[in-house]
């Protein structure tokens, strides 16, 4: 029987991990996520391991694996927005809504989260970090 093929031989990954650069906890992310925001992700190696989002916004790694392994910013094909503080940096990757469209007007958050409880949001493949959008826009807006 190939390893693969018994049940519980692959124990699920933790959900968080230590990043290999700056030290902090950061959160799992799926390789699907991965995928969609690599530049060439025909070069990359997915390995059967847990996979996580670096959200330091100083720190240089994008994503990393269990095994150490990093994949910095560059390699990522675009501007990771809560990495980056310019204003046209994207906060909302499934509506599109830059750092200054959502300082200019607050209701647009309203507008998100409407979009996002209406199941309308594709956060999971949209957003380099996998997850929803709607926990970056207090921090964008108070640190901004
Ligand atoms: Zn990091």
């Amino acid at each position: 029987m190939h390893e693969c093929c018994s049940p519980g031989a692959i124990a699920a990954p933790p959900k968080k991990c230590q990043c290999p650069v700056h030290r902090g906890e950061c959160t799992a992310v799926s390789a699907q996520t991965i995928i969609h925001h690599l530049k060439d992700p025909w070069q990359w190696t997915e390995k059967n391991q847990g996979y996580y989002f670096c959200e330091d916004p100083a720190c240089e790694v994008a994503y990393f694996g269990e095994d150490g392994s990093v994949i910095s910013k560059q390699k990522v094909r675009g501007i990771i927005g809560i990495k980056d503080d310019s204003p046209h940096a994207l906060i909302c990757y499934c509506f599109g809504v830059s750092r200054a469209n959502a300082l200019s007007n607050p209701s647009i958050r309203d507008y998100v989260s409407q979009k996002t409880k209406d199941g309308l949001c594709s956060c999971k493949t949209s957003n380099p970090s996998g997850r929803c959008c709607l926990k970056d826009f207090p921090r964008v807006v108070t640190t901004g």
